[in-house]
């Protein structure tokens, strides 16, 4: 099947038992047993079933089900957020003493996430992710995980993932991609040779910002060795389900990070339309991002113009658009203000993905804990504003900018 015809019917939805054509929302923390016995089997990994809506449910299950299908692994784990997600897909394989090495171009939360690590004696490298050799120099003997973005938010790097995992792989490393930006729509990780996903399904997968969660998913692929990673080797019979059955066993359910079946449901009602969403919003951002590079005094920094840096390994690994983030610099922090408050169809709000274009000034809220050093990596300026392009008239936000761009 091909893209969106997978997404509508790749994963069984609805219930069989009432015919109801949408999977229903089990709105029930818990799941009564048939005898002790069975209860006893449950818990022992002896039987399948539901116990405990902290561990799992079935509406959370047919979600994990369509994500694990839309990013080609084997298994996933819904989380309560993307920073839950990502956080549980990090401690899952990465400890006391462990190092991560990152790319620099990241989610601020993220960075901010590598911080909090500190305190429990995990170390981030941040690195210029599509330099081998500096990539290479910041592995070392506790390295447990590589980290980058698919398309860094708001760098808008496109990491080159197969050139990345063969790095990564040669050093018995696994790498974890956080796919939140471009999406499976645009790109799978999975099948270049990344290792594990995280996707903040807050955004285009839920797509119309009612809920927030996140999801890891595994291709399974990864030989986990036994001196790096000791606590896996106890799910070692689960094969290719080793990290998603720690993950279950331990932390997941231990941290308490899970979903909302609510949440589980909108998902699945919002990625019916990923495709569609994503197919339109990339087509509005190379027009908006085309009328802006024309604009003077207006520096664009978007994947899909010549001008970016990375236009190259963007043609060569994405398909089917270059995404919806743009980001542009105006020549000073009074001129991004000023243009953020005169714009009439975009929203000042500080996520992404959703149907409708949002703004954001990064350097004074998404960055506010970056260090000075930590925003000139992440090409994070103060005239900078970025703009998730929603699925607008193309036109309508063309107008918009065009007017609140002229003094
Ligand atoms: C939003 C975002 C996150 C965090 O996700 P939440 O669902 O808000 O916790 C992580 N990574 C990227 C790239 C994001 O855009």
């Amino acid at each position: 099947m091909r893209f969106n015809t997978a997404l509508l019917h790749s994963a069984k939805l609805g219930d069989e038992n009432t015919g109801a054509t949408l999977t229903p929302i089990y709105q029930s923390s818990a799941f009564y047993q048939p005898s002790a016995e069975q209860h006893e089997k449950l818990f022992h990994n002896k039987a399948t079933g539901y116990s405990y809506t902290r561990i799992n449910n079935p509406t959370i299950v047919a979600f994990e089900e369509r994500m694990t299908n839309l990013e080609k692994g084997v298994g996933s784990v819904a989380c309560s957020s993307g920073m839950a997600a990502l956080t549980n897909a990090l401690l899952n394989i990465v400890g006391a003493g462990g190092e991560i090495v990152s790319s620099t171009g990241l989610y601020g939360g993220t960075i901010d996430l590598f911080h909090d690590l500190e305190a429990f004696g995990i170390k981030t490298t941040f690195v210029e992710i599509s330099d081998n050799e500096a990539v290479e120099a910041a592995i070392n003997e506790n390295t447990r995980v590589i980290f980058a973005e698919t398309i860094g938010n708001p760098k808008l790097d496109v990491v080159d993932i197969k050139a990345l995992s063969e790095l990564a792989h040669s050093h018995r490393l696994p790498l974890l991609i956080d796919n939140t930006v471009a999406t499976a729509y645009l790109v799978t990780p999975l099948t270049l040779g990344a290792d594990i996903v995280i996707n903040s399904t807050s955004k285009y997968i839920n797509g119309n910002s009612d809920a927030i969660s996140g999801v890891i998913t595994d291709s399974g692929n990864f030989k986990w060795d036994a001196e790096r990673y000791p606590l896996l080797q106890q799910y070692k019979m689960f094969g290719k389900f080793a990290y998603i059955a720690k993950l279950r066993n331990g932390l997941f359910r231990n941290t308490g990070a899970c979903i909302a079946p609510q949440t589980a449901f909108y998902n699945m009602l919002g990625m019916e339309t990923l495709g569609l969403r994503m197919e339109r919003c990339s087509h509005n951002a190379l027009a908006l991002a085309q009328f802006l590079e024309s604009q003077e005094g207006v520096k664009v920094n978007y994947p899909g113009l010549e001008s970016s840096p990375w236009h190259d390994i963007a043609n060569e690994q994405l398909h089917g658009g270059y995404g919806a983030i743009i980001t542009i610099r105006v020549g000073s922090k009074e001129k991004a203000f000023a243009v953020m408050n005169k714009l009439t169809i975009p929203q000042i709000v500080s996520n992404i993905g959703d149907t409708k274009t949002l703004i954001v000034h990064p350097e004074s809220t998404l960055n506010a804990h970056s260090t000075e050093q930590e925003k000139l990596d992440a090409n994070v300026y103060d005239d900078m504003i970025r703009i998730s392009v929603g699925i607008e008239d193309v036109e309508d936000l063309i107008e918009d900018f065009q007017k609140a761009l002229a003094d």
